[in-house]
């Protein structure tokens, strides 16, 4: 399974993904996007936005993937997925 995460502290609150697809992400009280849902998350609409983010702010990441879920981390390169990269290495 897969689940989208928005990182809020890169988004910037453009709005392009709620307007690409509304049915999975809306901007919050914050002014950021959030995910409203994760259903069938692998539809055109859903990669349209993410390849559609300026700064890069929306993934798809698996949802069986305990440091994904625990942190909501899923950049690649952060201090956390280079050192759980190293320790699997
Ligand atoms: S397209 Fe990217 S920067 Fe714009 S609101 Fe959505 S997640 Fe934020």
């Amino acid at each position: 399974m897969k689940k989208l995460v928005v990182k809020d502290d890169v988004c910037i609150g453009c709005g392009a993904c709620v307007a690409i697809d509304a049915l999975h992400f809306d901007l919050n009280e914050n002014g950021l996007s959030s995910v409203i849902s994760n259903e069938n998350v692998e539809t055109g609409e859903v990669i349209t936005a993410i390849n559609t983010c300026p700064v890069n702010a929306i993934k798809l990441v698996d949802e069986n993937n305990e440091d994904s879920q625990k942190d909501g981390c899923a950049c690649d390169n952060c201090e956390h997925c280079a050192h759980h990269e190293n320790h699997e290495a």
